[in-house]
């Protein structure tokens, strides 16, 4: 595929999976981006580049067109909109995090609620234990305009399982494989944020082991969902 071709699907991918945020209610008005990687070369590098939302745009009005494609300095490379004023963030993760296809932020009420807190959600689930491998960390506050919230993200995510950080005082970030995967932890990321918040309002929550925890984390990433139950897509 040409590197024009797989800019332009990922430009489709990337404009569809916005749609999954309003539709899992993690974002109001024009709050929450989803950006992909476009490898160059066989393997990512720093010549790679990533599609993601532009700035201030609804998420209605999205198609592919509109995406911009950024260099992993930040740098607009193609598009007719400014980019996401989360795109240094998104850039600095490509840039030190070269396993990450896909990046997703949002301020979605529960998740962000915790990030108020500065409290990590305690692995009290067998689902985070599957989904996060431990507890979903806090991140520093950060000020947008430089490097910092990207920093704050790798230096937190790197130390943990975890693909979600909940940066302090301001909202989850999560990384993937691509940019489903990253979605899909945003809302896997909600959604336990939201259960331990209740299970909160009635008493104390119970801890899960270390060990229980290690195997639940172990059985779901390398066995479940990896049964070779459809021929592998092609390349061409
Ligand atoms: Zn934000």
């Amino acid at each position: 595929m040409s590197i024009e071709d797989q800019i332009q699907q990922t430009r489709a991918v990337v404009a569809a999976l916005h749609a999954e945020l309003p539709r899992w209610e993690l974002v109001v008005w024009t709050a929450g981006n989803v950006s992909q990687r476009v490898v160059v070369g066989s393997a990512p590098g720093p010549t790679d580049l990533f599609v993601i939302k532009p700035s201030g745009v609804t998420y209605d009005e999205l198609t592919a067109e509109s995406m911009v494609v950024c260099d992993l300095d930040g740098n607009l490379v193609d598009g007719t909109r400014a980019p996401s004023s989360d795109t240094a963030a998104h850039a600095y993760v490509y840039r030190h995090m070269p396993s990450v296809g896909g990046v997703v932020h949002t301020h979605s009420t529960y998740a962000t609620a915790w990030a108020a807190r500065g409290e990590p959600v305690p692995c009290v689930l067998t689902m985070m234990a599957d989904e996060f491998g431990g507890d979903v960390p806090i991140g520093p506050f950060a000020l947008i305009g430089d490097d910092s919230i990207g920093r704050g993200i790798v230096e937190t995510l790197q130390g943990s399982r975890s693909p979600a950080v909940l940066m302090r005082n301001h909202g989850p970030f999560t990384i993937g494989r691509d940019a489903k995967a990253a979605v899909k932890a945003a809302v896997m990321v909600e959604e336990v944020a939201r259960t331990v918040h209740i299970a909160r309002q009635l008493g104390d929550t119970i801890p899960i082991a270390q060990a229980d925890i290690d195997s639940l984390y172990a059985r779901y990433q390398n066995v479940y969902g990896q049964q070779p139950t459809h021929t592998p897509e092609s390349d061409s």
